[in-house]
């Protein structure tokens, strides 16, 4: 085995691959013959082996041979991978390691012409999926030939910066480069420096997948301190949350969570890798995992008139801070996301209402309030004048007590819901809403507010969760 006699420096952030195919054309030997002087095994080595080394050396080279023949640290060799990304997510997982980042890793060239007409280097960042910009030119990293626009493919790679099918050199600078907008550069910005930390392994953190299954639970519950089933049911199918469920608590050992489902979870709830790995989990929200816990931990609507009366799990729990009164402890907060009706737990873990309906319903279902004048009507539910109207509508739009309460001069008009409910996905605020010309008065607009279809849709977007799949 004999060192080369001139050994490259490995530049920074510089994939193994690239550096292989420059070492190889500085000492005037074949890519290929260079390869086969660092496999591992006794099988030759083929170009279609080559995607593997950037993403783990070990699986088809031989590390120390790399180290001793190119001239490089051990280190090195692991920072131009994707070694210390596996080390830190793989868990035990016995699936082979490549597999383990598919869907992550590209198969084809993507590149920054200027970069390489400074250098011709191949840069490891630039075969993450999502990693689109060159973040030195300010510009999108290209995906085909220039020349005859094929893709290229890696493993087609002959010699860097030269296209495997038409022999073009990228060695010049782009005329014609695509800028980037401000915010897709800081977003870049922020996506490439959080792969930059875990491919250099510079939190130095490796998790099994317990531990990994514990966190995603925890960042898909939006980071309360308890687990609620409900909440995390919203964002996946069920099947999906049991097997999750399953090797948080260890019940489940074989698989473990492949990257791009973790990356995925992680992109949905803005969190990045790198918060991933320094993350540290309540540890009461590992003991609610717990599946006894969870039975313990039951909560159900007790708004009679509502879907989910009675149903075990049927409520969320959120983090408001919208105590109106301070008359007691409360601990946890929760709201039905069918009736709108808001909870939370005194202290001896008790279950009261925080909104005022349940407590009307009651009033409504033993007398009529219809005869009796606004004095008479406060003193009756023990609410102000403004409550009161909130809760006329409230009924009224679900045609409940209709003759009990003052009956509305208004009804509920299809499309004017429609358009209250698609002014509230876009994200306009109740208050703006409640501002509308068309709005002939203060009553008509809270039949629209305390409409069923539009206390899910303000649920849906205060607590930012998607309808549910399937
Ligand atoms: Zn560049
Ligand atoms: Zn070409
Ligand atoms: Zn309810």
């Amino acid at each position: 085995m004999e060192r080369l006699t001139i050994r490259l420096k490995i530049d920074p952030g510089e994939a193994l691959l690239s550096l292989i195919h420059r070492a190889a054309k500085a000492n005037g030997i074949k890519f290929l013959t260079l390869l086969n002087m660092l496999k591992r095994n006794k099988y030759r080595m083929h170009s279609g082996d080559s995607h593997k080394i950037d993403i783990f050396p070990e699986s088809v080279l031989d590390v120390k041979k790399v180290s001793y023949i190119l001239g490089l640290e051990e280190s090195e060799i692991k920072r131009a991978s994707f070694t210390n990304v596996l080390r830190s997510f793989k868990g035990s997982s016995k699936e082979v390691h490549c597999r383990f980042l598919n869907g992550i890793i590209r198969d084809h060239l993507f590149y920054c012409r200027d970069c390489l007409s400074n250098k011709m280097v191949l840069n490891l960042m630039w075969k993450v999926k999502g990693v689109d910009t060159c973040l030195i030119h300010k510009r999108k990293l290209s995906n085909e030939c220039s020349n005859c626009r094929n893709e290229l493919l890696i493993k087609d790679t002959n010699q860097i910066g030269i296209c495997p099918y038409c022999k073009y050199c990228f060695n010049k600078r782009n005329i014609n480069p695509i800028l980037v907008s401000d915010d897709h550069f800081k977003l870049q910005t922020r996506i490439q420096s959080d792969w930059h930390t875990i491919i250099r392994g510079l939190i130095n953190k490796e998790l099994n997948e317990k531990e990994i299954a514990i966190r995603v639970l925890y960042v898909l519950g939006g980071k309360e301190e308890t687990f609620c089933k409900l909440k995390i049911l919203t964002l996946l199918e069920d099947t999906k949350l049991i097997h999750l469920l399953q090797i948080a608590r260890g019940t489940m050992k074989k698989r473990t969570i492949d990257f791009k489902t973790l990356s995925d979870y992680l992109t949905e709830k803005s969190t990045s890798i790198t918060e991933f790995l320094l993350m540290k989990v309540p540890p009461d929200f590992t003991l609610s995992l717990d599946s006894n816990r969870v039975k313990m931990e039951i909560t159900a609507c007790s708004a009679p008139w509502c879907e989910n009366f009675d149903v075990n799990n049927s409520l969320v729990q959120t983090t408001s801070k919208n105590v109106r009164k301070k008359v007691e402890v409360l601990k946890r907060y929760y709201i039905c996301p069918a009736c709108g009706c808001e909870y939370a737990t005194n202290k001896k873990n008790e279950l009261v209402e925080r909104s005022y309906f349940i407590n009307a319903y009651k009033v409504l279902s033993n007398r009529s309030v219809s005869t009796l004048t606004w004095m008479e009507r406060e003193k009756v539910f023990g609410l102000k004048r403004n409550k009161i109207i909130r809760i006329q509508a409230y009924f009224y739009s679900r045609a409940l007590f209709i003759d009990l309460i003052n009956e509305s001069k208004y009804s509920v008009e299809a499309n004017l819901l429609e358009s209250v409910k698609i002014s509230i996905r876009n994200g306009e605020a109740i208050y703006t809403i409640r501002h509308w010309e068309k709005w002939r008065s203060e009553e008509e607009y809270l039949l629209y507010r305390y409409h069923p279809q539009i206390i899910f849709e303000i649920f849906k977007e205060r607590y930012k969760f998607l309808p549910r799949q399937g």
